[in-house]
């Protein structure tokens, strides 16, 4: 078992950069990462199932869980309701673990202000607009209003660039999950993720030293 910290991976982009298959490949490719699955009014897509996508609930259930205080973090995202359940991610990051999030841009503002050691922000970026288009047409799972609505929320989207760590640009998918794996594997290797492992190492020398 590493003895390093976990920390929380946020992946935001407009919708249609590929965010979604970004994470859950990583998820696939490394056993340190688990996937954040979030609750949302929206309705269920043909190809998704409750409780593996999302947890999906009305909004009643939803405005409920909100007055019970059971998300880490929620936003109304082109006109639903979105949130990060609190389930068990603080234990996640202790036990070492990894958590990825597909939040948008709002969301990924609030787990930095609540986790501010212990979260990365990736930005997905699509090649051009005319590529981030094309991908929402072809996935046909959404009306022409809703999606003028997500590529206006884009621009916005991108506007907030600055908050994140990284950016990763989607041209080629493979090359994007290298991308990212990438940089969780620099996050882990950082310094002040690694102190259990350094004083443990301290503390070993000094024993040594005094057998010698
Ligand atoms: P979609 O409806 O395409 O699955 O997701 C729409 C947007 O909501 C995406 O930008 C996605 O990242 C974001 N989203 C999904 N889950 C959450 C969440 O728990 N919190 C926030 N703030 N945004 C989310």
């Amino acid at each position: 078992m590493s003895s390093s910290s976990g920390f929380i991976v946020v992946i935001a982009a407009p919708s249609g950069a590929g965010k979604t298959t970004i994470c859950r490949e990583i998820e696939k490719r490394r056993d340190d990462v688990v996937y954040s699955i979030s609750a949302t009014t929206r309705e269920k897509r043909i190809n998704e199932k409750d409780k593996i996508d999302y947890y999906f609930k009305t909004k009643d259930e939803f405005e409920e869980m909100i007055k019970e205080n059971q998300f880490i973090e929620w936003a109304i995202v082109h006109g639903n309701y979105y949130g990060t359940p609190k389930n068990s991610i603080k234990g996640l990051i202790e036990e070492n673990k990894i958590v990825i999030m597909d939040i948008d841009v709002q969301g990924a503002r609030s787990i930095r202000k609540e986790f501010p050691d212990s979260s990365v922000l990736i930005f997905i970026m699509p090649s051009d607009i005319k590529a981030l288009k094309e991908r929402l047409l072809n996935r046909k799972q959404d009306n022409m209003d809703t999606i003028k609505k997500r590529l206006h929320n884009a621009k916005e989207e991108i506007e907030k660039i600055g908050e994140f760590d990284y950016i990763v640009i989607n041209n080629d998918l493979d090359k994007a999950i290298d991308d990212v794996d990438g940089i969780i594997n620099s996050e882990r290797l950082k310094i002040f993720r690694n102190e259990k492992l350094i004083k443990k190492f301290k503390e070993d020398l000094k024993n040594e030293e005094r057998i010698l």
